[in-house]
């Protein structure tokens, strides 16, 4: 089976478990316990703080561990604004993973504004409309620093420029870009930040938000105010480890793991574009994720195509795994102005470390077949 739904999920390295054995083994006392096996299971959490920052150029204190991205966003997005005393008005793009596009449509019950920006055909953020919405009362501006979907990375230096010249804070969903782009959180000019372990290498069910000390933070958890009062909850000593050395690990394989992966996609891209005439690329033809080919088969249904294709020992997705069990088109794909129709036959094959140029040949020779059969169903 070729595996190509690393934007999905990406198998943990065995360098990632061999880190998080010793907490689910002999390390397993609770964090915030006083006594010596208590501290001992903190001095692993401390650690795996610390490596953390080392990558994004923080202090270990702005990281804040969390159940996943998903928990990451909702605590950023209500987080940030419920602390926030001025504005009540929130601005996010409508291609937003929803645990942020739905968190703030979500706050518009609570009584505040929230603008939602649209995108180019790329998939790239309009600045233009951005800068007309955000004035010095916006209380948070997220915007994703790579789609899900369609792979399109945003402009997040101009969108910070702009944030900065109102004194507005910026979030950024990094969920799909860490682990393939520099994290460092001054470079990209944001206030807070969400990774998930678990499409970096690390494990399901875990993961982190950045937030800049000077940035005020309501919890969205309440309870025993672990994580300095945060994000209560005890938290899961091993998967923060296992998260913390995923993120280092591939912070560190990028500058060969990038351009292997581009490599690979961009001869998938340019062969499906030459033996499919049905195949349109989404997404930004270069400003993408390095392992990321997003196409519409035209006049093909998108289902059919990867039911075709897992027959032919190759799985990937139609574009979101949250959405992998919807016949709506794409919020993600409409808002970039492509019609329902075509929207409804999204494939995405998304590239990771294990992929090779033998899985991309491989693909290269069924596809054709697979769109062949699903256009005659
Ligand atoms: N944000 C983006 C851009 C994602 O792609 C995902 C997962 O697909 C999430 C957030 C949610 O992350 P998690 O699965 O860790 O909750």
């Amino acid at each position: 089976m070729i595996y190509l739904d690393h934007a999905a999920t990406t198998p943990p390295t065995r360098e990632v478990l061999e880190a998080a054995w010793p907490y689910l083994t002999q390390v397993t006392g609770n964090p915030s316990s006083a006594h010596e096996v208590g501290r001992a299971a903190k001095a692993g959490l401390d650690a795996a703080r610390e490596m953390i920052a080392g990558v994004l150029g923080c202090r270990p204190g702005e990281v804040v561990f969390t159940s996943g991205g998903t928990e990451a966003d909702n605590l950023a997005v209500t987080g940030i604004v419920t602390a926030t005393p001025r504005g009540r008005h929130v601005v996010t793009t409508a291609v937003e993973h929803p645990a942020v596009l739905e968190t703030a449509l979500a706050l518009r019950g609570r009584g505040f504004r929230v603008d939602v920006v649209g995108v180019d055909a790329t998939g790239t953020v309009d600045l233009d409309e951005l800068a007309s919405v955000v004035t010095d009362d916006t209380t948070l501006v997220s915007v994703m620093a790579a789609n899900n979907e369609v792979g399109t990375l945003q402009p997040l230096a101009q969108v910070s420029a702009i944030c900065r010249a109102h004194g507005v804070p910026l979030h950024s969903d990094a969920v799909q870009a860490a682990g393939h782009l520099a994290l460092d959180v001054d470079a990209l000019g944001v206030d807070a930040l969400s990774v998930s372990g678990h499409k970096l290498g690390g494990l399901r069910g875990a993961g982190f938000l950045h937030v800049r000390g000077a940035v005020a933070l309501d919890p969205v958890l309440h309870g025993g105010g672990q994580e300095r009062g945060r994000r209560s909850g005890t938290v899961d000593v091993a998967s923060a480890v296992a998260t913390a050395v995923a993120l280092q690990r591939a912070d560190a394989a990028r500058a060969v793991e990038t351009p292997r992966l581009r490599a690979l996609r961009d001869e998938l891209v340019a062969g499906v574009l030459e033996t499919v005439p049905a195949a349109v690329l989404t997404g930004h033809p270069t400003r993408r994720l390095p392992g990321h080919a997003s196409f519409c088969f035209r006049g093909v249904g998108g289902e059919t195509v990867l039911a075709e294709l897992e027959q032919l020992g190759v799985v990937c997705s139609s574009g979101s795994a949250c959405a992998a069990d919807s016949d709506d088109a794409s919020a993600v794909l409409l808002a970039l102005g492509i019609d329902a129709d075509l929207a409804r036959t999204a494939v995405r094959f998304t590239l990771g470390a294990s992929t090779t140029a033998a899985d991309v040949a491989e693909v290269l020779r069924v596809l054709p077949a697979a769109v062949g059969a699903a256009a005659s169903v």
